[in-house]
């Protein structure tokens, strides 16, 4: 029995797990140096596609480090942005005038950006921040907005693996992969 239309095997390997994790003890000071602080950091984990790279991200922090989580949707179930964004939970304790990092699995048409650092921004009132994204598929931005930091910049093509997902499978890939059409 299929579960997926599409198949694993026809998976292509875009970023391998060592080039991932190549890029993040360099990143993490990056974004140290860009606030500038010894004081504690606030990572905002944007859910569900960023978990991997915000969990392997954070253990090359020297800074002390408070993580938070937010559930955001914008696909469904389709491999193209809907345009419909989902805050499913933005619980978040007092921000106010503290230093926050708000990590990103891929930063796509820029809708989820866009919305979270305008939310951040107005509601929370951070003292600083920033805003970190594993991908940029900066070919298919719709919002001028671009990420403060990020690590790769890939084509227009839909990605699975390393946190994300088509329809909720993939997540647990250590790579970044794609199905060619
Ligand atoms: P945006 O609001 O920038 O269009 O989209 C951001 C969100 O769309 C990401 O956080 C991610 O959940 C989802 N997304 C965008 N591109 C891709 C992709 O290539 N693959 C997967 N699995 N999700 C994507």
């Amino acid at each position: 029995m299929t579960l997926l239309d599409k198949d694993i095997k026809d998976l292509k390997v875009l970023i391998s797990e060592e080039e991932i994790q190549k890029q993040l003890p360099q990143l993490a000071k990056n974004i140290e140096k860009a606030f500038n602080t010894n004081e504690e950091i606030y990572v905002i984990c944007v859910l569900k596609g960023s978990i991997m790279f915000c969990v392997d991200l954070v253990k090359h922090f020297k800074n002390p480090i408070q993580m938070e989580f937010i559930r955001i949707s914008s696909y469904g179930h389709e491999t193209k942005s809907t345009n419909n964004l989902q805050a499913i939970d933005l619980t978040l304790p007092n921000l106010n005038n503290k230093n926050v990092l708000i990590v990103e699995d891929i930063i796509d048409t820029g809708l989820t950006a866009r919305f979270l650092t305008d939310l951040f921004r107005i509601k929370h009132h951070p003292k600083k921040l920033i805003f970190a994204s594993l991908l940029n598929k900066k070919c298919a931005r719709q919002i001028d907005i671009e990420p403060d930091f990020h690590c790769f910049e890939i084509d227009d093509k839909f990605v699975v693996g390393y946190g994300l997902d088509y329809k909720g499978y993939y997540r647990n890939l250590p790579y970044i992969g794609y199905f060619p059409i």
